[in-house]
């Protein structure tokens, strides 16, 4: 259940609304109030309220409307908001402004690790020669072996913010604990959060609350369902910070020819349940980079308001992930044909509506 408060009320209005609650609603407790869009929203376990306290909520003056979702998530919602929500990404200096969730699909492309200044400058750069509009690399490296390169941390940060001020690109990087959230939003623009740590609830609640709240790129977990991967991403908005992004990546499925199964059935599926923008990663998904320029178009076509898209200039010598890396030369085709794929998907749905 949710209540939104008019713009412009007062602390104390907002209290009554507060005090309300608890009152009538048999002293069940707010759980998160935050503002948003200039208004108080406040969000409440529960998706209905008997007749009476529904009533006095509805005829106090500072109360705009109730929401009743009929949902686990609240905030993340169709219900709660019709309009698809657009993340506007780069507000660090040196930063163009890209928007994710508009109509033009935004292509994020880079190595999945920072490797070294020299390596990411040179793809950094490459990689805008080819179109993309953000570029991404990992420098802390949430790795299945202890043994394998774990990425350069704040070393690789200020290479990031290098590439940045040089190209314009804004960057996302990975976080991966609570206590890092600070320090990696003085350098990224868009904190991503990792598939194995969809549902680590300290770090949600971290990059809800930072004071820098970045837009931050949830991947959904190994083996999540929606409904969790839309409760993670309830936690970070009902945190404070409504700048989510959600990334398709893959979920782990039995068959080892591709390394996980992407699920393209969650783009439009996402579109009924959520606003928030949706992106795919092909990259993760397939493993293997002759599949990934295929799995683009087809996220497109299947409504991806972008792609993260793992990119290296000598992919077979990546430390990470060189597999499903594919080189600039890739990037450039991909993104060329995914424009053409945008281009079609918004004509068919002019001729679908004259029809
Ligand atoms: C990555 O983006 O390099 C990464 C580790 O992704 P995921 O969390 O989806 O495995
Ligand atoms: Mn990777």
């Amino acid at each position: 259940m949710i209540i939104v408060t008019r713009s412009q009320v007062t602390d104390t209005e907002h209290q009554q609304v507060v005090e309300l609650l608890q009152q009538l609603a048999g002293g069940q407790r707010p759980i998160s109030a935050i503002t948003m869009q200039g208004r108080r929203v406040i969000t409440i376990d529960g998706n209905s309220l008997d007749a009476q306290t529904h009533a006095a909520l509805s005829q106090h003056r500072a109360v705009e409307r109730i929401v009743s979702t009929n949902m686990p998530y609240q905030l993340v919602s169709r219900a709660f908001q019709s309009e698809d929500s657009r993340v506007v990404v780069g507000d660090l200096p040196g930063s163009r402004s890209v928007t994710i969730g508009g109509a033009a699909p935004v292509i994020i492309a880079g190595p999945c690790a920072v490797e070294s200044r020299e390596q990411l400058l040179e793809i950094a750069r490459a990689v805008k020669d080819a179109g993309a509009q953000v570029l991404r690399g990992g420098a802390f490296k949430p790795r299945t072996s202890p043994y394998q390169f774990q990425g350069l941390g704040i070393e690789g940060l200020q290479f990031l913010a290098e590439a940045r001020e040089e190209t314009g690109l804004p960057v996302i990087t990975e976080v991966m604990e609570p206590d890092m959230v600070e320090v990696v939003s003085q350098y990224a623009d868009i904190l991503q959060i990792g598939s194995r740590n969809m549902q680590n609830f300290p770090l949600l609640q971290a990059v809800g609350n930072s004071a820098a709240r970045r837009p931050v790129m949830l991947k959904r977990g190994l083996a999540a369902t929606i409904d969790e991967w839309l409760l993670a991403a309830e936690y970070i908005v009902a945190a404070g910070n409504p700048n989510v992004i959600l990334c398709e990546r893959g979920i782990r499925s039995f068959d080892s020819h591709t390394r996980n199964l992407l699920d393209l059935t969650c783009v439009p599926l996402l579109h009924e349940l959520t606003h928030l923008p949706v992106i795919v990663d092909p990259s993760h998904a397939t493993g293997r980079r002759e599949l990934v320029p295929t799995m683009s178009r087809a996220a497109i076509a299947a409504g991806a308001h972008g792609l993260i898209l793992e990119t290296h200039t000598d992919p077979d010598r990546a430390l990470c992930d060189g597999r499903q890396s594919i080189t600039p030369a890739q990037l450039q085709i991909t993104v060329r044909e995914t424009r053409l794929v945008a281009q079609i998907m918004s004509d068919s749905a002019v001729l679908s509506f004259v029809a």
